[in-house]
Order: structure tokens, then C-alpha cells, then sequence
């Protein structure tokens, strides 16, 4: 198959070939467009490609530096099994061919898929091929998958989706070309990078103000006009105040409210009826659509009476108690929710969050005023989904980002929810200046998709009877067996996490350790290191990685293991991990399988993945590779097209049984979501000439045509599609047509959850259906609130705050991305070790110098780190870079490098579990299921003047493995410009 758009650069030497390819950055998720150049066929230099809509020739320094993760001398570069009789993380390893891993893979998941499917999991990190890692789980059979938004952002998406249909980051963002006004809440500085670095760049220079809400004053908070430091996991009562001023004052866009949020319609508040909390319905109407219904009331200020929501020339009270004629009292969901906040005020929310009152009360002013006073008007003429023909689009130019700062607690689904309800009634989504969806968002609430309801949705030798992940709309659509127990290793979608949209791989191996709620036989990681930074409670699941079964008697100890004698023993008999760097998380495998680099494969960032689209119209992407694969290195998705075919998983064999895709693009060309639909991974060139877009037969030719376009394809909507998507007829219309939604009804915004009200009736045993079994119904209960509320998060709730009164956090810096980059010789330069970072005043407070050595402690364990003093973070907060320290000798780092030695991680604090009634409950949101990763408290002393000045705990040195390259060890052993030792 040919790959890449190749220019040759004459250069006047006939010796020397110059060239450059154009492919796609993957040195963080923002797929901007890159050059590479090379010469003789090696990397020279690479930067921006002008070209490209992304980023117009903008490159950032993790861009500039994928020429060192190439030559990283970390690379793994051949399979590895695991020697005979080794311990797992001693990292004694052998080599193996290819035929010899997928041998041993085909014989051990073939058996596995015959007998019980769910004994395989597969989780995935921070990738971008979650449709076709999630097709072949499903193929496969297992429940037992997920990427890594569980322990990532999923409160957000959650939140968001559940409330408005959208959410940030690649689902949607800030207008900041036409905003005047940009709120920032919780966002990480290496989080969206160029393209957001690039519009709050314009939106300085064009006058707008810029206010941040974060613990925290670095990245983006350092250029923010005004930074309003905050306590973490307390944004939810600020955003709660801000909603009481906003309607206390009349500050809300009341015509927005009423027609396109359900805040007009009626929710039954007569606590005898059946249906206490659910939006009453005319029983005779047509609901149009079962699944979205349309037959909810408003109360119609006009004639002072019932109506259809949306009937022409009604207009819905927003406030106020009435009675239907068969006497049920009902009230509109908004009134419900003024009596919410009425009394969370300001002055309530300064003693939670530290914000003092005026400054809340002054930005809730400044929001509605600059919503209601700088509206955009653009001659824009659409239709709404009942027929209204609107001659202009108008804009409320407030526009908000958020992401895991808000997201990373055990109630950033309340909320985020809160967060989405605030923005709603400024008027601002997807309009001109606020938030604005990508497609194929916006989605129906809840989107449609979803997972078996039972265990007997997995069967031996059949595909999964339905998405591995999706999105309950009631307690029946949970994945639970008859007595309410989770189906899940992960326990998603049971009554501990009901919406736990994203997985919650967190939970993967203490479960699997524990076999609650049973063993697996094969885990296989992909591009995660879940024996260091991917993880909570480090120490602890290292030894479970570690751990037997006394006697050799798991339950997931398969017959005929023929790979080693004592593989069998383990609690997780056999783990199988991929990946392009020996890390602490390769150590521990049975199975390494090496991974390519983005610079060395097809990739493609697919809509039927997490979507990549802007703002005006759909866009998906491709890698093509510029560099051949290094030693044995093998892209993921050739070992997943490869298994498939060998274990004949429908998708990938045709009627016959035989293989059907030669390679992994030879998938991406001819794969359609079912025969005939005309809809592939790709949705640029397709027919059979690729005269075609969105929906087509397969082209042959895709991707070359994808790389002669920078790697890209853009669809521009008409102007008439782009605002307004929840409610624009011609938008659902053509949306439907190209297959990106699946129903054309109007997607009202719940700024009351009828969702989240029926798990708490079924809590509180008025649900007609399932129940959560006893000793959970309190907490469903008391979390599935339909309308936000703020809680103590649960880890600060179970913890003794007069010992540890300090919230501690990790940040990621903006030249790295997540835990990626430690191994790149350029960006350790920048970040080789971490401080924990305190405020002066907390600080002298314990006696802590600037620069000295101190112990952080929580419940769960103790650090001993170097603290700096700095005035850019909230006294009652401390905080420190995340994944920059490693173990020794992880990531071919040399033993001493300062990653190991002055490098800490925060994560030996944090709890992936907590105690609860019955034993434990994980660590997690109790709706989503979202790691509490910024829940811990902890208290800071200075370590003794006869300690160590080194981090504790310390870690055995990892060693090499086999195939393992080496490089001038003076790439790794620069610090700024100077060799260090010199
Ligand atoms: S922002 Fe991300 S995708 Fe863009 S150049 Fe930087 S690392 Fe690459």
C-alpha cells in the first residue's frame, strides 16, 4: 500500500536526499499537522505544517520534540515473553518472533472466547483508536473493556452529555473568536494545547477579558486578566452561587430557558404520586419518539393552563405551583431549581470554596450583564425543530472551558452538571461566543447507545449483545445479573457507578486481584502504565500485579498453560502488555508486545471515535507513517487486525471464515459499520473515486487522497447548520442523512435530570422496575439528585480534616503531555524532577524552607519530596507536576537521573479505595464512576536534617530488556544546555 505524500527537496549533493512528509502530530491529542524532515531517510527536524487547518504552521515543544521519543533509547523493538520462573517487575525477559506471540495469544484468547469471554479484558491509555479497539472487544465477546476516561475526564463528558448533548474538548468548546467574556475553571496547561493556545492568543488581542478559577496560577492561569484562586473540589458551590446571583437578579436568558432548556416543564412535586419527580406528560398526546418523548407540559402564561411543551403561540411559566385537572400538583423544573440555590449564596459559598463573596457576586454580574448586553447578531437565517423560522442567529458572548479540575473529584458529575446548568442559562450553547458543539455532537440525552442489560449479553464464541460502553437512561438499561450485581471486571453500569459512561479502569486490577466480582485469565494493557502514574494506590497494586494464589488455585489458572510453570499462579494469571517504552508497566507483563511510534505507522482519528470535528462541520484525520517501523515494532492496530482474523471474530473473517483485510489500512478503506452503509472509519473521499464525503462506498484510493490533503478532511457545513444544533431542523435533518445522529428530535437541555430521578425513585422502591440491591439504595439515593447539589467529596468526607487539612494536587505541564514525555531527552530539560509547590504562608507555617526536603502524608502513606515556596497557589493547597518522577531506571533513564532521585509521585497517596459500610467502595464519582484523583488531603513537616536528601519510597532499579537500543548516553544526561556531572 503506498503511504505518504513525499516531496523530494533538491538540495544541489547528489550524496545527501532531502525530503519532507507531511503526517499528524501525536505528541499530545490535538492532531495538529507536522513536516517532517529528513535526510538519508533519517529525522532532521519537524515543525508545523502551514497548511493545515488545525494549527497553521504552529508548533508547540512537545511537537518540535517527537524527534527524541523516536530515538528515545527507551524503544521496545522486539516481542518479549517473559523468562521462565522470573518474577513479574524483575524484568527478566526473553525474545520472541511475532509468530510466537500471536501463537501464544491465538491459542490462549481462543479458549478464553469458548468458554467464557469476560475472563479477557482489554483497557487502553490515552489512544486514539478506541473504534477499533472497542469493535474487536465486541467482536471478541467481552464486557471487559475501556479506554482510560474513567480515571481521566469522564465526569466531564458525563456531566455535560447528560445535561446539554455536548461536552468540551473534542466534543465542543469556547467560541473565543466572537466571545467577549472567557471563564476557565480546572484546566490543565498541556490540555488542548495549540489550537486553544492559539484562540486565547486572538481573543487577548481582540480585547476580550480572560478570568481563571483554578487552585492553581500557572499555564493558562498565569495569562488569565484576573486569576480567582479556589479550593479544590469546590467548584460546585461557586458555580451554585453564581446560578443563585444569576437568578436572584434576573440575570438569565429567560427566552432561551423557556424555549430550549425543560425549565418550563412540569415535574410532578406530589410526593404520594407514582411518579413523584418525573416530568408529568399528556398520557394522549403522541410522543413522537418513545425514547425522547415530546409530550411533556408546559403551564402557558397565556391562557393560565396546560399545554403541550412548544405549542405554537404558548409561552411556559417558569415559576410557579399549579394542579392538573386529576388534581396532581406540579411545578416547572426551574422553579425547582431557584429553590435549589435560593440559598446558596455567595456568602455560603465563600466558606466552602474561599472565594470571597463580592468576587462571586461581581463575576455573576459581569457574566449576565456581558450575556445580555453584547448579544451577536448574525444574519443568519434557520428553522427550529418546531418550524419557527428565525431570521438571525444570536449570540451571548460567555464562553467557558473547564475540564479535570472540575472533573477528578467524587462529585465533579454534580458539578459539572451545575457548570452546564450555569451555562445554559446565560444562553450560550451552541451559539455565537459560548459553547459550541463538534460533530456529531450534539448527542440525544442520553445518547442511544448501549450496553447488554445482562449477563446473558455475553456468550462463548459470540460477539458482546451490545456496546461494551453506553449511556443508561433508566436503571434498565444497567449491565447488571439478577441481583443487581455488576457483569463488569469494572464494575460499570452496576448500582455502584450507574453511569459510568467511560469505564473505570482504575478499578481493573484490585478487582481482578480480588475476583470481585470474579478472576480474569488475560488483561491486556495497551499504552498505559497502570503500575505507575496510571494508577492509585501505587505501592499496593504493584504487589497485586505480583501476587499468588496460595496453591496455585485461581480461578482464571487455565489448562494446558504452557508458557511458564508459574504463570498459572498468579491472581491475574497472564498479563499482556503493548507499548512503545519499556516502563514500570512492561516490567510486570508476561507478554510485551512493542508498539510503533506515531512517526511510523497508519493511524487514522476516526468520528466514529472520539470525535476531532471543529466547530462548523466534521473532520477526522490520518497518520501516514514517514519512517519505517523500528527493529520488530508493530502498530497495535495490526496485532488487533491480526487477531481478529486469526480468531475469526466476525467483523474481521468473510462468510467463509477467511481472513478478509490484509492489513490494518487495508481495514481502514474497506470496513463499513455494516454492509453497505457507506459509512467507514473515514468519512473524506469515499466512492469509488473518492468523489464522495460523509457516506460512501469504500475508496481504494482514501488514503493517499487523505495524504496529498495534509492528512485531513474537512466538511463545511452551510452556515444555516451551525448554531443551534439542539433545536435546528435543517441541521438534524442533514445529520440524519449522513448518519451522524440517529434521530432528528430536539434535544432540550435537563437543567433537570429525569434521568437521575429514576435511579433514586428505584432507590427509594417507587421505580417500577430494577432496584439497587439494599446496602446501596442510600447512596443512590442521596447522589441521584435531578438537580445539582454540592457534597464533600467522599475521600474528604472519610477523612480526618483537622490532621490533614491540606489538598493536594498533581498539574501537567505544558511540554509534556499527560505522563508521555520523561523519556524525551529534550523535554526532561524542562521538567527532570518535581517540587511540591506551597504556598509561603502554609509553608512557614510548618517551618519548611524554600528548597528543603519535607514529607507529604496522607491516610493511606507518606512522600518525602522538595517543596518550593510560591505565592501561584491557594495557602490551603499543595501541588506538584504529574508523572515526572519514575522509578529508577524506568524509561532506559539512568538509575540516578533525577526522575528517580529528586522525582516524585503523588499517587503513592491517593486511595483507590475507601472504606465503607460493607468493607470498601472504590475511590470514585457514585454516579460515574470517575477517579477521585484531587480528593486526598494531607498534611506537610519538614524532613529531618539527618534524612536522606532523596525521594521516598524508592524502588528497585528497572532493568533493560533485550532489544533495547543504545543511544549517547549524553542525549539523556543534559540538563539545560550543560552535561550534568560536568
Ligand atoms: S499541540 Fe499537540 S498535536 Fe499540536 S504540535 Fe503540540 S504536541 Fe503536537
Amino acid at each position: 500500500m503506498a503511504t505518504t505524500d513525499n516531496r523530494l527537496v533538491a538540495n544541489g549533493n547528489d550524496n545527501l536526499s532531502a525530503e519532507v512528509k507531511t503526517t499528524t502530530c501525536y505528541m499530545c491529542a490535538c492532531r495538529c499537522g507536522i513536516r517532517v524532515h529528513l535526510r538519508d531517510g533519517a529525522i532532521r527536524y519537524i515543525d508545523g505544517n502551514p497548511e493545515h487547518p488545525i494549527n497553521k504552521g504552529v508548533i508547540c515543544a512537545k511537537g518540535a520534540s517527537g524527534i527524541m521519543k523516536q530515538t528515545s533509547p527507551a524503544r521496545l523493538t522486539q516481542p518479549l515473553r517473559r523468562r521462565a520462573g522470573a518474577e513479574r517487575g524483575a524484568g527478566e525477559f526473553e525474545p520472541i518472533s511475532w509468530d510466537e506471540a500471536f501463537r501464544i495469544l491465538e491459542e490462549r484468547l481462543a479458549k478464553i472466547r469458548t468458554t467464557d469471554p469476560k475472563k479477557f479484558a482489554l483497557f487502553t491509555g490515552r489512544d486514539q483508536m478506541q473504534a477499533l479497539t472497542g469493535l474487536f472487544a465486541r467482536q471478541f465477546g467481552t464486557p471487559n473493556y475501556a479506554a482510560h476516561g474513567g480515571f481521566c475526564s469522564v465526569n466531564m463528558a458525563a456531566g455535560m452529555i447528560y445535561t446539554i448533548g455536548g461536552s468540551f474538548w473534542e466534543f465542543g468548546g469556547p467560541d473565543l473568536e466572537r466571545a467577549k467574556l472567557f471563564v476557565m475553571l480546572g484546566t490543565a496547561e498541556d490540555h488542548h494545547s495549540n489550537p486553544l493556545k492559539i484562540a486565547i492568543s486572538k481573543f487577548k488581542r481582540a480585547g476580550g477579558r480572560f478570568v481563571s478559577v483554578n487552585p492553581v496560577r500557572t499555564g493558562y492561569s498565569a495569562i488569565a486578566d484576573e486569576w480567582v484562586p479556589i479550593r479544590p473540589g469546590t467548584d460546585g458551590a461557586f458555580l451554585m452561587a453564581l446560578t443563585c446571583e444569576l437568578i436572584s437578579q434576573g440575570l438569565y436568558d429567560r427566552d432561551f430557558v423557556a424555549r430550549y432548556t425543560n425549565g418550563g416543564q412540569l415535574v410532578i412535586v406530589d410526593p404520594k404520586s407514582p411518579r413523584f419527580g418525573l416530568l408529568a406528560v399528556d398520557e394522549d398526546a403522541d410522543p413522537v419518539n418513545p425514547l425522547y418523548p415530546q409530550n411533556q407540559l408546559w403551564w402557558d402564561r397565556h391562557s393560565n393552563g396546560p399545554v403541550i411543551t412548544h405549542t405554537p403561540n404558548t409561552d411556559p411559566n417558569l415559576f410557579g405551583d399549579f394542579t392538573l385537572t386529576d388534581g396532581t400538583r406540579v411545578q416547572p423544573a426551574f422553579q425547582l431549581l431557584a429553590d435549589r440555590v435560593r440559598t446558596h449564596t455567595p456568602e455560603w459559598a465563600e466558606s466552602i470554596t474561599g472565594v470571597p463573596a463580592a468576587t462571586i457576586r461581581r463575576l455573576a454580574h459581569e457574566m449576565g450583564i456581558t450575556a445580555r448586553d453584547q448579544k451577536i447578531e448574525l444574519p443568519i437565517a434557520w428553522t427550529d425543530c418546531w418550524g419557527n423560522e428565525h431570521q438571525t442567529v444570536t449570540g451571548n458572548p460567555v464562553a467557558f472551558h473547564a475540564m479535570r479540575g472540575l472533573a477528578a473529584h467524587s462529585n465533579g458529575f454534580q458539578t459539572v452538571r451545575s457548570l452546564a446548568i450555569l451555562m445554559s442559562l446565560l444562553g450560550t450553547i451552541d451559539r455565537p461566543g459560548g459553547f459550541r458543539h463538534k460533530a456529531p455532537f450534539p448527542r440525544a440525552i442520553p445518547p442511544s447507545a448501549k450496553t447488554p442489560t445482562g449477563p446473558e449479553g455475553v456468550q462463548p464464541n459470540t460477539p458482546l449483545a451490545g456496546l461494551a460502553l453506553g449511556w443508561p437512561g433508566s436503571p434498565e438499561d444497567l449491565f447488571v445479573d439478577e441481583e443487581g450485581g455488576p457483569v463488569r471486571i469494572d464494575k460499570a453500569f452496576s448500582w455502584e457507578y450507574p453511569l459510568s459512561v467511560h469505564g473505570l479502569m482504575h478499578n481493573v486490577i484490585t478487582n481482578a486481584w480480588r475476583a470481585d466480582p470474579y478472576a480474569l485469565d488475560t488483561l491486556m494493557i495497551f499504552m498505559s502504565n497502570m503500575a505507575w502514574n496510571s494508577t492509585m494506590n501505587t505501592v499496593e497494586v504493584r504487589k497485586m500485579l505480583n501476587d499468588r494464589v496460595s496453591g496455585g488455585e485461581t480461578e482464571g489458572e487455565s489448562e494446558g498453560e504452557t508458557e511458564g510453570e508459574t504463570r498459572g499462579e498468579y491472581k491475574i494469571p497472564f498479563l499482556v502488555v503493548c507499548d512503545a517504552f519499556h516502563s514500570e508497566m512492561t516490567a510486570f507483563a508476561d507478554l510485551v508486545l512493542p508498539d510503533t511510534t506515531y512517526l511510523e505507522r497508519h493511524d487514522v482519528m476516526s468520528m466514529l471515535d472520539r470525535p476531532i470535528s471543529e466547530f462548523d462541520g466534521p473532520m477526522d484525520a490520518v497518520r501516514v507513517p514517514v519512517l519505517p517501523p523500528t527493529g520488530e515494532c508493530k502498530p497495535f492496530q495490526e496485532v488487533l487486525i491480526e487477531l481478529g482474523s486469526r480468531l475469526k471474530l466476525p467483523a474481521f473473517v468473510d462468510a467463509s471464515g477467511a481472513r478478509k483485510y490484509v492489513d490494518y489500512p487495508d481495514f481502514i478503506v474497506r470496513h463499513e459499520t455494516e454492509p453497505g452503509s457507506g459509512i467507514g472509519f473515514l468519512a473524506g473521499w469515499r466512492g469509488a473515486d473518492g468523489e464522495k464525503s460523509m457516506l460512501g462506498e469504500p475508496n481504494p484510493g482514501q488514503w493517499e487522497m487523505y495524504a496529498a490533503n495534509n492528512c485531513i478532511f474537512k466538511h463545511e457545513m452551510p452556515p444555516s447548520y451551525r448554531y443551534m444544533r439542539n433545536w435546528n431542523r435543517g441541521y438534524m435533518e442533514w445529520a440524519q442523512r449522513v448518519r451522524l445522529r440517529r434521530w432528528g428530535d430536539p434535544i432540550l437541555i435537563h437543567l433537570y435530570s429525569e434521568v437521575l430521578q429514576r435511579f433514586r425513585l428505584a432507590a427509594q422502591g417507587k421505580w417500577p422496575g430494577r432496584r439497587p440491591p439494599e446496602r446501596l439504595a442510600k447512596r443512590v439515593e442521596t447522589y441521584f439528585d435531578p438537580l445539582p447539589f454540592y457534597y464533600l467529596p467522599l475521600e474528604v468526607q472519610a477523612t480526618d480534616v483537622e490532621k490533614y487539612p491540606l489538598a493536594a494536587i498533581t498539574q501537567r505541564p505544558m511540554a509534556m503531555y499527560h505522563s508521555w514525555d520523561s523519556q524525551n531527552a529534550w523535554l526532561r530539560q524542562i521538567h527532570a524532577h518535581n517540587y511540591l509547590f506551597i504556598n509561603p504562608r502554609t509553608a512557614r507555617a510548618q517551618a519548611i524552607e524554600d528548597g528543603a526536603w519535607l514529607w507529604i502524608e496522607s491516610q493511606w502513606g507518606r512522600v518525602r519530596c522538595m517543596g518550593r515556596h510560591s505565592e501561584a497557589v491557594e495557602p490551603g493547597t499543595v501541588w506538584t507536576w504529574n508523572a515526572i518522577g519514575k522509578q529508577s531506571g524506568a524509561w532506559a533513564l539512568a538509575p540516578d537521573a533525577n526522575e528517580a532521585r529528586k522525582g516524585f509521585l503523588l499517587n503513592h497517596l491517593i486511595a483507590d479505595e475507601l472504606p465503607a459500610l460493607d468493607g470498601r467502595i472504590s475511590n470514585s464519582d457514585p454516579i460515574t464512576g470517575q477517579a477521585g484523583w484531587y480528593d486526598v488531603r494531607v498534611r506537610i513537616y519538614p524532613a529531618g536534617v539527618e534524612e536522606e536528601k532523596s525521594v521516598f519510597p524508592i524502588f528497585p532499579v528497572l532493568k533493560a530488556v533485550p532489544g533495547m537500543r543504545s543511544v549517547p548516553r549524553k542525549w539523556l544526561a543534559y540538563f539545560a544546555g550543560k552535561e550534568i556531572g560536568e
